[in-house]
């Protein structure tokens, strides 16, 4: 459906699909260029809107999912069990065994995992099965003050310090028909430096020489930054990262795999809200908006929002300027605050605030919190068109059951 910008009701997500392509393609070419055998899965948890899944799926990235619920999604949207990178502590035990029996790439996390891969590599001994395993080891002393973590260990896949890696390894190498084949690094930083996929190369090139493996894939995981001013862009990276691993691996043997999330979509999505009330309480103007902190911090975890201003009227010689301004989100609670506007012209119903970089952990994360999931659009130059329908009573309801 074709909808025009200015007639549509606020507030909503869109996704600039142009910017969508100029991130995947830059993705694509810096890996291509890098590190010719490569594979993107693309991370489902960051943002799962069905339209988003089947575009990359189209671009032929494989579907990255940490649950059964997500595994059924990509299922559901067309990914085979071959096109599936099954991550995270929680998997399900019968898509584990559909993901495994297919080929597609399981990245072990725990021994009850390996225990399902026993029971299941047991019962059809004809069978050969290749695995990954998720490798938990401590990047903060290769990059202090970098990870998410910090100090304190990661609580993902098997840790290389305390030698559960290596006996999960050892588990894994006396079964007679499986073998390790595939090296899963991911670690959250908060810096998502170039330094820090250097570094986790450099582990990728430590474990396979400690440990002599011989590996088909490493993959690097997520947690690249993308759109993000003075940050690196993923043509930073893969140069580094190609550095690092041809000390130890080849293209034609081993294959690069990176799982982005954020770094894709960021930089393509906004979301639009609008001022509906100003109201001024002991000398503090609230300014009061039908988006809410809830739809683009909903962890409440940013300290300042990327955004522009659309007046509704001529504001420059008329309207007077105001020290602080609070915008405010539309919910009941009080910390649903997003930022102070400071020393700028006086905002009025029907200006509109639109949020910048918003496209991660925002929509996959959204509470269904006094207001349903707002509408989500996809831009292409001036047309938009709705991808997902403002939820309404009907959504919400769905799958309830109240004839008493
Ligand atoms: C969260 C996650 C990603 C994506 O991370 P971004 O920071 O959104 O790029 C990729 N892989 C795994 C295993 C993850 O947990």
């Amino acid at each position: 459906m074709a909808v025009n910008a200015e007639k549509i009701q606020t507030p909503y997500f869109v996704i600039d699909e142009p910017i969508l392509q100029r991130y995947y393609d830059m993705l694509a070419e810096s890996l291509s260029s890098n590190w010719e055998n490569y594979l993107i899965g693309y991370s489902f948890k960051t943002n799962s809107l069905p339209w988003l899944v089947s575009y990359v799926k189209e671009k032929g990235a494989y579907a990255e999912v940490v649950s059964e619920d997500e595994y059924s999604l990509a299922k559901y949207m067309g990914y085979r069990d071959d096109e599936i990178i099954y991550n995270g502590p929680y998997k399900g035990k019968q898509s584990f065994c559909d993901v495994l029996l297919a080929g597609g790439i399981i990245n072990l996390d725990s021994m009850q995992e390996i225990g399902w891969l026993t029971e299941f590599a047991a019962a059809h001994p004809d069978r050969t099965f290749e695995v990954g395993i998720r490798a938990n080891f401590n990047l903060e002393k290769m990059c202090p003050g970098e990870t998410t973590m910090g100090e304190v260990s990661g609580r993902f896949g098997f840790c290389y310090e305390t030698g559960r890696f290596a006996d999960a390894l050892n588990i894994l190498r006396a079964l007679p028909n499986v073998s390790v084949t595939g090296l899963h690094l991911h670690s959250s930083s908060k810096s998502r430096s170039v330094n820090v996929f250097r570094s986790i190369a450099q582990m990728a090139c430590q474990l396979k020489t400690e440990f002599d493996l011989t590996l088909k894939y490493i993959d690097l995981g997520g947690g690249y930054c993308g759109g993000m001013k003075g940050r690196p862009e993923y043509p930073d990276y893969f140069p580094v990262v190609a550095e690092e691993l041809h000390k130890c691996f080849t293209p034609d043997k081993t294959r690069l795999v990176v799982e982005p999330g954020i770094s894709l979509i960021s930089k393509c999505t906004t979301f639009v809200t609008k001022v509906f009330d100003t109201r001024d309480i002991k000398g503090t103007r609230y300014v009061m908006t039908d988006g809410s902190r809830f739809n683009i911090d909903p962890t409440m975890i940013k300290s300042s929002h990327l955004f522009h201003v659309e007046y509704s009227t001529d504001h420059d010689a008329v309207r007077p300027v105001i020290s602080q301004q609070i915008i405010s989100g539309f919910t009941c609670m009080e910390v649903d605050r997003l930022f102070t506007y400071t020393n700028q012209h006086e905002l009025v119903p029907g200006d509109r605030i639109i949020y910048e970089n918003v496209g991660g952990y925002t929509m996959s994360l959204n509470p269904l919190f006094i207001q349903y999931f707002p509408a989500v659009y996809v831009q292409n130059g001036d047309h938009m068109r709705m991808v997902r329908k403002k939820w309404t009573p009907a959504e919400y309801v769905q799958g309830n059951e109240w004839n008493l």
